[in-house]
C-alpha cells in the first residue's frame, strides 16, 4: 500500500486536533453531526490519511495485522481518491440519498471486504449480506442506496462474483457498469438461490 501511495499515513480520530490538517478537522466535525457514533464505529479516509476509530491506537500498535480487512477496504478508497479526487470529494459531500455515486465507491471497497472475508475463510452468508445492507441502506452512510431491494440485488451480485472467484484479490474492485448499474437494472443478475 505504501508503495502505491507513498504519502499514506495511519492516524486516529482521537489524535490531537492540531495534528490534523484544518480541512480534516472540518470534515470530521461535519460527519460527527450526521453519522451516529461516527468516532467510535467508523474508519474514515481523507487522502492520504486513514483515520482509525477512537480508542484503537493501543490495539493497532500491538497487532497491526488485525486491521488487514479494514486497510484493504480503505486502500480501495485511497486509490479511488487518488485517481478521482474531485469526483470522490463531491460525491461524499453531497447529501442526497437514493441511488448515489457514494454507493458505487463503497461497493468497490466492500467488494474488497468480501474478497478478504473469503480469503480468511469467514462466511459470506445471508447474515453477512444483512450487515452490509444496513450500511448501504441505513443512516451510517446516509441512506446511500435505496430502495433496499436494489441494494440487496447489488450486494448479492457482488457476493456471487466473489464466491466464483471472478473478483480476484488482492486489490480487485467492483466496476461501474458491470457490478453496479447492471444489477440495479436487473439485467444479468441471478438470485442467490442458485447456491
Ligand atoms: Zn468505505
Amino acid at each position: 500500500m505504501q508503495t502505491r501511495i507513498p504519502a499514506l499515513r495511519i492516524a486516529f480520530k482521537d489524535d490531537a486536533p492540531e495534528a490534523m490538517p484544518f480541512w480534516h478537522r472540518a470534515a470530521h466535525g461535519i460527519a460527527r453531526k450526521l453519522v451516529p457514533d461516527y468516532d467510535h464505529r467508523f474508519t474514515t479516509v481523507l487522502y492520504p490519511v486513514v483515520y482509525l476509530p477512537v480508542g484503537t491506537r493501543d490495539a493497532y500498535d500491538k497487532d497491526p495485522g488485525r486491521w488487514l480487512a479494514t486497510m484493504r477496504h480503505e486502500f480501495i478508497h485511497l486509490m479511488d481518491m487518488k485517481r478521482h479526487p474531485v469526483l470522490m470529494t463531491v460525491s461524499y459531500l453531497l447529501p442526497p440519498f437514493g441511488i448515489t455515486v457514494r454507493a458505487f465507491w463503497e461497493l468497490r471497497a466492500y467488494t474488497q471486504s468480501m474478497v478478504v472475508q473469503k480469503e480468511l475463510g469467514l462466511p459470506l452468508d445471508d447474515a453477512y449480506i444483512d450487515r452490509m445492507m444496513s450500511r448501504f441502506t441505513g443512516r451510517s452512510y446516509l441512506f446511500m442506496l435505496w430502495p433496499s431491494s436494489l441494494a440487496r440485488r447489488v450486494l448479492e451480485h457482488a457476493r456471487e462474483r466473489v464466491r466464483r472467484n471472478e473478483v480476484e484479490g488482492p486489490f480487485a474492485t467492483a466496476e461501474f457498469w458491470r457490478d453496479f448499474v447492471r444489477p440495479l437494472l436487473g439485467k444479468g443478475y441471478k438470485p442467490s438461490s442458485v447456491y
